[in-house]
């Protein structure tokens, strides 16, 4: 395998931003990642995995370590569980799932990045998440050098997170992921953007409901197509914070309208992100120098063109204290950031 010195990170991100990596390689096989982890360790270099970089805010001025491409390629199905190496492109499984009439992911279609990049923060989408399908996770584990393999109750999952991006961040690099669908299941229709496009028809197939998220997500600049300039994000910056019902009704009683809210477990609700961005003065199309809001989704922070990574921290540190100011709610983001 070739590791290359000085490779250039912005165009392997969404963001388009980020300084070099001082070291760089892709990783095909198993035995290359193996490779390239010792290759790190013996000159003492941090080491960081990248999928897509969909989830990704690299510094301006780059990583002093290895970035480890995971391009590893196959899927493999056993009845009605694929077995899916970590670098193939998550929409074009989801594409290929759908064909084959295979349900259980197909609001998750049109996210961007690698399968493998899927469970790290339990990706979901329209009434659906990873979580809901995934069996087994293959992983080498980087303080041993020994693959292992989790079942679904052993990687923690919940709203965005897992352990992968929790308590044992960085410990483990994801080669496989296995997952259990249903054929010719009916599809998965529970958020009000999907039942208002579905309004008075019937039953819609697995692949019209997957075509009619790629849409609805075109139309927010959630779905990358080239050129689109909403696109150079990294999707949603900030999660949906969960706080008390106290909390809540403080917040509910100050601003004297009604509040978007989701009960999420005993006396706490979840708030939309978007809502508080909104309120706080954040709008659609919103713009600070080169950084800015998508002009379709306010949780969207872009690159309007030639933003640097330093463009985007202001911005979202101007958003989290005016948040914060005004709601008492400390926005966290949900994008790694590499520097
Ligand atoms: C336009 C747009 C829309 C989006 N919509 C959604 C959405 O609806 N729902 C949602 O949940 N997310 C969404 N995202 C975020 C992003 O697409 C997902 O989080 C995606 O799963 C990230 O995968 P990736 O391969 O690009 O990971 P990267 O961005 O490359 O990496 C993200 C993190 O995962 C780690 N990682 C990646 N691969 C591996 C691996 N094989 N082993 C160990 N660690 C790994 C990296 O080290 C890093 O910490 C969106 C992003 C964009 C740009």
């Amino acid at each position: 395998m070739e590791f290359r010195e000085q490779v250039a990170l912005a165009p392997y991100t969404t963001f388009k931003i980020g300084g070099p990596a001082r070291w760089f390689a892709e990783a095909l096989t198993e035995a290359e990642i193996v490779e390239a982890v010792e290759f790190a360790r013996a000159r003492g270099l941090p080491l960081f995995v990248l999928g897509g970089g969909s989830n990704l805010l690299v510094s301006d001025e780059g990583f002093t370590g290895l970035v480890l491409h995971i391009t590893l390629k196959g899927i493999e199905q056993r009845e009605d569980v694929f077995d899916v190496a970590a670098g193939e492109d998550w929409d074009g499984f989801v594409r290929h799932l759908v064909d084959e009439e295979y349900g259980g992911v197909e609001c998750l279609a049109g996210i961007p990045g690698t399968v493998g990049g899927t469970p790290i923060q339990n990706v979901g989408a329209y009434g659906q998440e990873v979580s809901d399908t995934v069996t087994r996770v293959r992983v080498l584990d980087l303080t041993t050098l020994k693959f292992e393999e989790f079942s679904n109750a052993d990687c923690g999952f919940a709203y965005r997170r897992s352990i992968f991006n929790t308590m044992q961040r960085g410990k483990y690099i994801v080669t496989h992921v296995s997952f259990r669908l249903r054929q010719n299941g009916e599809p998965r229709i529970a958020y009000a953007d999907l039942k208002r496009y579905f309004q008075g028809s019937v039953t819609p197939s697995l692949k019209e409901v997957s075509a009619a998220v790629r849409e609805i997500r075109r139309g927010k600049g959630m779905y990358i197509v080239p050129g689109d300039p909403d696109c150079r994000s990294a999707g949603s910056f900030f999660r949906n914070p969960v706080i008390s019902a106290n909390h809540f009704a403080r917040i509910a009683k100050a601003e004297g309208v009604e509040v978007p809210h989701y009960p999420t477990g005993e006396g706490a609700v979840k708030v939309p992100a978007a809502w508080l961005l909104e309120r706080a003065g954040f709008h659609k199309g919103y713009t600070m120098g080169a950084a800015g809001i998508s002009s379709r989704h306010t949780l969207a922070l872009v690159n309007r063109g030639g933003a640097t990574a330093a463009d985007i921290l202001a911005l979202r540190d101007r958003i989290v204290a005016q948040v914060d100011e005004r709601f008492g709610i400390r926005l966290e983001p949900e994008p790694v950031w590499l520097g």
